[in-house]
This record gives structure tokens, C-alpha cells and sequence, in this order.
């Protein structure tokens, strides 16, 4: 069984994905060529976003989205210490400083009135608050309509690092969609992924679409050797772009066959027992299920799980093991066990199982009552 079957996938559109290399291999555009150009016009259409700017990857969409603002040294930025390196990453790339806010524990993204608090009770002396980037985490959308308010009331910016929810909604708004900017990853195991890196940066804003497109080709100006700002090599290859038209071409069936097999574990795993958490289902959410992530009772409770899965050949995966307020790499941050409560408690419970499209219902029989017999 595979944690995510990208091979069934690809038969299934094996003949057109050929078709568009071969095609990409003839024309010879390989940097920004018309396939590049016709994924972004789709992929803004799809999300209901003005811009639509391809990149090299998650981060580097990310990154991008912080250089548009000049966020830099003596800057804070506040996100979620339970995510992916890459959303904090990019922030002290540039110099600044990430400020961690704690998550909601079911959600298992940014929770707003931490964040609110966060905010008022600011007092770096030598920093100054820029902006927030709020995560959805397997592929459930934050809450941006109060993430949104607050950072109006305090004038910081938001992006939405959205590499696990292309194709998730919230209040009838597609993911990407729903802060200042919007940024994507295709990575291969994402919702929609390429076969390498990529990525993409979503806005409504002229002024930051035009800045984006700058850096990401070394601050460019009218003229590809007119430099107006630093900038860097950040742009998605065509080829990359062929291979995402071919699989976008069945992208929202596959959201509702995700949407269709979360349900299904839902109902499989959901006999009242109280030492799981299962995944929400919110009204005015809808996850694109990037992850299936269950949290067990404790951390030995989850490695009997795992063991047990394992044994009959069920992979499954820990998304986070570890918060990134108690990684190495942000050691000079200061923080200490006990800072993210609710972080560090997922951390230690949580534990994703199979999830992919193509997932059969024997298997997910299978899996489901393998966990509840632990
Ligand atoms: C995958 C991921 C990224 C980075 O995307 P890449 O394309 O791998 O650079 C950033 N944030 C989150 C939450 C991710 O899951």
C-alpha cells in the first residue's frame, strides 16, 4: 500500500502528459514558455485571484511574497511553529525574526485569538511586527476572516501559505485566495503536484503581482538586463508547467475523491471511542485533505498504532515530530519545552495514515479497523 499513490495517477493520464513533453521538447522554450503562461491564466481562474505568478517552489513563493513587502532585518513576522521548516525558514532568510503563535489543537492551524494577543503584547524592544503568515495545515484553510481583521486593526500583512490547500475552500473562497497573498507549492506529494519543485504566488494587488514577477526573474526590470531591485532565480520550467496542465486537467475530480475518502475514515473510525481525534468537518471549510491526520492518545498509544499498521504493511507518516520552536535550527530564538503547548502536544499524539485519490475501500477497511482495534 502506498502512503500516496502517484503511479495510479499517472496512467491515467500518461498519454497527454507525453503529449505536452513532447510538445515542451519541440518548441524548446524551456524558461518560461507558453505552457507557463496558459497554467497561470488557469490556475488564477480557478482560484478567482487577479494574478497568478509560477515559481520555482513553495518556499521560493514564500520567499517572494515576503521580498514583495522588503520585509528584512529588524522586521517580526508571525506564523505557527507547527508546520513545514519552509514557512519560518524564508523569514529568517531575509533577516527577520519569526514570532511563533500557538495553534488550535483541532484545527492544528494558527489560533486567532493567540495570535491577537501575540500581537497587542508585543514588546521586542528592537523589533517592529510586519506581517503574518498563516498556514493551512492538511490542506484545511485558517481562519481568515478573523486572522484578516486583526491584521487590518494592526496593519500587518497576511499570506496564506496555502502548499498543502490548492484546491481547499473557505466561505465559498478557494484557498490561495484568501489573504494578501496567496502562495502555493507543487511539490510532488502536495494536492497538485509536478514531478520536481514548483510553485506559485497568488495576488489581487497590481502593485505586489509586479514586484513578484521582478524578483523572481533577479529584480528585473522592462529589459531583462535592467536590475531594479535584488532579486532571484525563482522561476518554474516549463516543463514543469506541461506536466501540471495535464494533471490540473483532472484536479477537481480528485478534490471530491479526497473529500470522498476523508468521509469514508471519518465514518470507519468515528465508534465513539474518546483517545482519537479525528479531522473536523466545518461548516464553511472545506480541506483538500493534503494529509489525513489523527491524533492518538499519547505517544506510545500512537507508536502501538503505527506498529500495528506497519506490521500489515500500512504506511504511515508523523507530521510534525517536532515543532519548529524546539528545532536546532531556530535555537537562537530562545524558546524552551512548555512555549507552544498545544504544538508540542500534537506533536507527540499526532499521526498521519494513506491518503491519495485513488485510495481503495478495502484498504481503508483495512486501515480503519486496524486502528480500532488499538
Ligand atoms: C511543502 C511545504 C512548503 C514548501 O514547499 P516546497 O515546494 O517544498 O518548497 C511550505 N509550507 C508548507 C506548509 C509545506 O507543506
Amino acid at each position: 500500500m502506498q502512503f500516496i499513490d502517484l503511479k495510479t495517477q499517472l496512467k491515467s493520464i500518461a498519454e497527454d502528459v507525453q503529449k505536452r513533453i513532447a510538445a515542451v521538447i519541440d518548441h524548446g522554450q524551456f524558461i518560461m514558455g507558453p505552457e507557463t503562461k496558459e497554467l497561470e491564466q488557469k490556475l488564477a481562474a480557478y482560484t478567482g485571484v487577479k494574478h497568478a505568478i509560477s515559481c520555482a517552489s513553495g518556499t521560493d513563493a514564500i520567499l517572494l511574497a515576503l521580498m514583495a513587502y522588503g520585509v528584512g532585518p529588524g522586521d517580526a513576522v508571525f506564523t505557527t511553529p507547527f508546520t513545514f521548516i519552509a514557512t519560518a525558514e524564508v523569514i529568517s532568510l531575509l533577516g527577520a525574526t519569526p514570532i511563533f503563535v500557538d495553534i488550535d489543537p483541532h484545527t492544528y492551524n494558527i489560533d486567532p485569538t493567540k495570535l491577537e494577543s501575540a500581537i497587542v503584547h508585543f514588546n521586542h524592544q528592537s523589533l517592529q511586527p510586519k506581517g503574518i503568515i498563516a498556514v493551512d495545515l492538511f490542506g484545511l484553510p485558517a481562519d481568515y476572516h478573523l486572522i484578516n481583521d486583526i491584521a487590518a486593526k494592526h496593519h500587518l500583512f497576511v499570506i496564506e501559505d496555502g502548499a498543502q490547500s490548492f484546491g481547499a475552500e473557505y466561505h465559498g473562497k478557494k484557498a490561495c485566495s484568501l489573504a494578501d497573498i496567496g502562495c502555493t507549492s507543487f511539490f510532488p506529494a502536495k494536492p497538485l503536484g509536478c514531478f520536481g519543485d514548483g510553485g506559485m504566488c497568488f495576488t489581487d494587488d497590481d502593485t505586489l503581482a509586479g514586484v513578484i514577477k521582478s524578483l523572481r526573474v533577479h529584480g528585473a526590470g522592462a529589459h531583462k538586463y535592467d536590475n531594479e531591485r535584488i532579486g532571484i532565480n525563482g522561476r518554474l520550467d516549463t516543463l514543469q508547467a506541461a506536466i501540471l496542465l495535464s494533471k490540473f486537467a483532472i484536479f477537481p475530480d480528485e478534490v471530491e475523491k479526497r473529500d470522498k475518502a476523508a468521509r469514508t475514515y471519518n465514518d470507519l473510525l468515528n465508534s465513539g471511542r474518546t483517545d482519537l481525534s479525528l479531522p473536523l468537518f466545518m461548516n464553511g471549510y472545506r480541506s483538500v485533505w493534503a494529509q489525513y491526520s489523527i491524533l492518538a492518545g499519547n505517544s506510545e498509544h500512537r507508536s502501538r498504532i503505527q506498529e500495528a499498521l506497519k506490521a500489515e504493511g500500512v504506511p504511515t507518516a508523523i507530521y510534525y515530530p517536532r515543532p519548529l520552536h524546539l528545532q536546532k535550527a531556530f535555537s537562537f530564538l530562545g524558546h524552551k519545552p512548555g512555549d507552544f503547548p498545544c504544538s508540542e502536544e500534537c506533536s507527540n499524539r499526532i499521526f498521519s495514515i494513506p491518503m491519495h485519490p485513488y485510495l481503495e475501500a478495502d484498504d481503508q477497511k483495512k486501515i480503519a479497523a486496524i486502528i480500532n482495534r488499538i
